[in-house]
């Protein structure tokens, strides 16, 4: 069977990328680095490894949030599109956000809850971790 394939890219399409085969983790993010990156209260991310993603036209630019951390977006739009971090290495984290079909990668859980909005209550029934989960 053929890997599934995902595309995605900016608001303006400057910036596209492609993904082939599933992602290794899918969940929406509170912590206070995502929320001022991204001005928005909480952010929904896809964890694939970096070979599994390319970009076939502009690759993002980065912006280092953190000694460790880079923080990919389109330099015409501010679309925020990737995280890429020394913690951990090899992988790469996508905003669903910026997916095309982003209703194909339904987040598992949710973690950094401990920074979580008070008045951001999500209805669902997933696993809420207080800082970042347990891999796997
Ligand atoms: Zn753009
Ligand atoms: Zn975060």
């Amino acid at each position: 069977m053929a890997e599934r394939v995902l595309d995605g890219g900016c608001q303006c399409g400057a910036v596209r990328y492609r993904i082939t085969g599933e992602s290794m983790l899918a969940a929406i993010c509170h912590c206070s680095m995502c929320r001022r990156a991204h001005a928005a209260p909480a952010v929904a991310w896809a964890m694939f490894k970096e070979e599994q993603v390319t970009f076939p036209k502009a690759k993002p630019a980065t912006y280092a949030s953190s000694p460790e951390a880079r923080r990919g977006f389109c330099p015409t739009c501010g679309t925020q599109i990737s995280f890429t971090a020394s913690f951990i290495p090899g992988l790469i984290d996508i905003t669903i956000g910026s997916l095309d079909t982003p209703e194909a990668v339904p987040p598992t859980l949710h973690y950094w809850d401990s920074r979580r909005l008070p008045w951001m209550q999500i209805g669902d029934q997933l696993p809420r971790y207080p800082e970042f989960p347990p891999e796997g």
